[in-house]
């Protein structure tokens, strides 16, 4: 099986260009801030402080996430419960972040993101992927741009599916998401000393998947395309 880790802060295109280059090569892909958000969004529901580690432990055996697929899509089950289109909002991207920086949160979803990548040739996106999740991959890519191009590119999907955020609101939780994810102690965001920076401040989309196909033909061209 072949295993692509793509890693970088939010905003910076991981998830569509990932989900778009895995197309292209025929590919699974996963989306694995999915699984924080998912975790999140209970939090929220459950009326649970999504920084209150000891409720958040509390919580967790109560709770089920699970991966499926629909046409190719990836869906996220909460409880068996379909709730892929229920977390994407700012408040959820808040939780998520607040529970990743917890080590049992980490640990409940990490078996699922191992086994998902021993059974299918994947993309997987993520913090922790070529660093953690996925130390042997044979491509590990570290996705990013500029904070204010990152935001700009948010808000504008937000503004898309009709979540009024402002831009400055939007920046600010991009900042602390970055904060959050960097300087948390249990599994960092941070490039893996042997993945390979793409920067996108500059590049459109196309551009950007085109970027990411390279590396990946570069490192396993010869043998899946
Ligand atoms: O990628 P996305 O923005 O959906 O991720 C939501 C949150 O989940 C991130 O802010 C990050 O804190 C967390 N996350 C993580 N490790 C991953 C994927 C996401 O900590 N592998």
């Amino acid at each position: 099986m072949y295993a692509i880790a793509i890693d970088g802060p939010a905003g910076a295109g991981k998830s569509t260009i990932s989900r778009e280059a895995a197309k292209r090569i025929g590919f699974l892909y996963v989306d694995t801030g999915a699984l924080y958000r998912a975790v999140g969004y209970d939090m929220l529901k459950s009326r649970i402080d999504p920084a209150d580690e000891k409720a958040v432990c509390t919580r967790l055996p109560q709770i089920e996430v699970a991966f499926g697929y629909e046409d190719g899509e990836q869906q996220i089950y909460l409880n068996k419960e379909n709730i892929t289109a229920n977390i994407r909002t700012p408040q959820v991207s808040a939780a998520a972040s607040a529970v990743s920086a917890i080590g049992q949160v980490r640990q409940f979803l990490f078996g699922q993101q191992q086994n998902i990548a021993r059974e299918n040739n994947i993309i997987m996106d993520g913090r922790d992927i070529g660093t953690v999740v996925l130390p042997d991959a044979q491509v590990k890519i570290y996705l990013t741009a500029a904070v204010e191009e990152r935001a700009r590119r948010r808000f504008a999907e937000l503004q898309e599916k009709g979540i009024g955020s402002g831009f400055d609101e939007v920046l600010a939780d991009v900042k602390k998401r970055d904060e959050n994810d960097t300087k948390r102690k249990v599994a960092p965001l941070r490039q893996a000393p042997d993945a390979i920076l793409v920067d996108t401040t500059a590049l459109d989309f196309e551009q950007s998947v085109q970027a990411v196909l390279a590396v990946i033909k570069e490192k396993i061209g010869q043998e899946i395309i």
